[in-house]
């Protein structure tokens, strides 16, 4: 008989107040081991769509693969699964409801699709479900099972591009309490190992610690996985560490983002690259958020550099009107009925000339005055007089560049790829 290749999928098991999927995964893997399964490869984490309405935190769904021998090992396995996220999910968190998916067989173009589809739109239990049962898919649902969306998409997903984290584990005695983790040597280990592992730090502050009360205790992105054994033996903590794990995954890769060539095609809750011309000079609103209208012959978008963005802002306050962007961002919540684009970078694509008018300076050096509604100019000094249509054009000195502009590291979506990354 041939060898049975068997994907995993898991996802939903945590809530705001604990756990996480990718922690669970890993615990089911080492159990795995334990009984003498070997998983093919590296584990996924695939993010999904970052709009979807029942996300967590950063809407993470995990998979594996495992080469199984028999029947009878393929049944051990799935008990060993189950049990665990039986076992370890929140599920007495109404908004907790886990799915796991088994499936033994080829990830066709189809499959890839919805892969792509929770990545970018909303989708709907029933459609995971459909497609699972048209398949022949094994799967799992605890309560309503809402999880096998993200269990399905994390298994079928392509990854033409991608990266690793590596992920680091606190014992549960310390989850909640502060993380230990020595500044300096993060520091060390992004001078040793930058851009190969990225999004390290973020200014003066670390950028690998999460600041929830989860069981990581740090993650390190990087391009491949080799760096990471470096990275992670230069990175000193002052607190056990339960376990690490190594995911292979979308993250970083922008692959949330679909490029769109009319401003009026886009639609809430999707991610887009769009171009368009900055209608409206940015303006802040309470909470420190800055707007700004972009538009195109087809319509208009606003779009929003929030609070959390921090020093992003400042490129951002330097738009005028007539600058050409291309922006990379999603369509969340917003003022209007059509959302706010939620901008995660952009490209200044031209920079518009931005002039001021003064009165015209008089032969004897004196800048004149205005000598009333339709009378022109006279000098307050030698009392010479001009006519209409004399003001002086000066062009501004732009503060900003043409190029590329990105959010912090803090506040990056974890699908967005980072502009060392381009
Ligand atoms: P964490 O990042 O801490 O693991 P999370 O943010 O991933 O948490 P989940 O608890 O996994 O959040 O909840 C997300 C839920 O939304 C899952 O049930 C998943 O199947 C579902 N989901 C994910 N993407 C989509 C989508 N595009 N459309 C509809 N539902 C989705």
């Amino acid at each position: 008989m041939n060898n049975i290749l068997l994907y995993i999928g898991i996802d939903d098991t945590d809530s705001s107040s604990g756990m996480c999927t990718t922690y669970i995964t890993c615990v089911i893997i080492s159990k795995l081991k334990d009984c003498g399964f070997n998983i093919t490869g590296f584990p996924r984490l695939i993010r999904l769509n970052p709009f979807a309405r029942f996300k967590t935190r950063g809407n993470g769904a995990t998979s594996f693969k495992l080469e199984l021998k028999s029947n009878k090992e393929v049944d051990e396995v799935k008990k060993i699964v189950l049990e665990n996220v039986q076992q370890l999910s929140v599920l007495k968190d109404e908004r907790t409801n886990p799915g796991v998916v088994f499936y033994h067989g080829e990830i066709t173009p189809e499959l890839q699709e919805f892969g792509l589809e929770t990545i970018r739109n909303i989708v709907t239990i029933e459609d995971a479900e459909n497609l699972l049962n048209s398949i022949g898919a094994d799967f799992y649902k605890f309560k309503n099972g809402r999880g096998i969306i993200g269990a399905l998409a994390a298994i079928c997903c392509p990854l033409n591009d991608k990266t690793y984290e590596l992920l680091a584990y606190r014992i549960p005695e310390n989850y909640g309490t502060p993380r230990q983790i020595n500044h300096k040597s993060v520091v060390k280990m992004n001078n040793n190992t930058y851009p190969d592992t990225f999004d390290n730090l973020d200014g003066r502050y670390i950028a690998i610690e999460p600041h929830t009360p989860c069981p990581v205790l740090y993650g390190i992105r990087s391009e491949n996985p080799e760096i990471l054994n470096q990275a992670k033996a230069t990175v000193e903590v002052l607190e056990p560490v339960e376990r690490f794990c190594i995911y292979l995954t979308n993250q970083h890769t922008d692959m949330h983002l679909q490029k769109v060539e009319k401003i009026s095609d886009m639609e809430k809750f999707r991610c887009y690259i769009v171009e368009g011309i900055v209608r409206n000079k940015p303006y802040v609103i309470e909470g420190g958020h800055l707007i700004f209208t972009l538009e195109d012959k087809s319509g208009q978008i606003e779009c929003a550099a929030y609070e959390p963005t921090k020093q992003f802002r400042e490129f951002v306050r330097e738009l005028e009107p007539e600058d050409t962007l291309r922006v990379y961002g999603g369509i969340g919540e917003g003022v209007t009925a059509k959302g706010t684009l939620n901008i995660e970078k952009f490209e200044l694509l031209k920079l518009a000339d931005v002039v001021i008018t003064k009165n015209p300076m008089c032969d004897c050096g004196k800048r004149m005055k205005s000598a009333g509604t339709g009378k022109g100019y006279k000098c307050p000094k030698c009392g010479e007089k001009l006519g209409e249509g004399k003001k002086e054009t000066i062009k501004i000195q732009r503060n900003i560049k043409e190029g590329f502009y990105e959010t912090p590291p803090s506040a990056r979506r974890h699908l967005s790829k980072p502009i060392i990354r381009n």
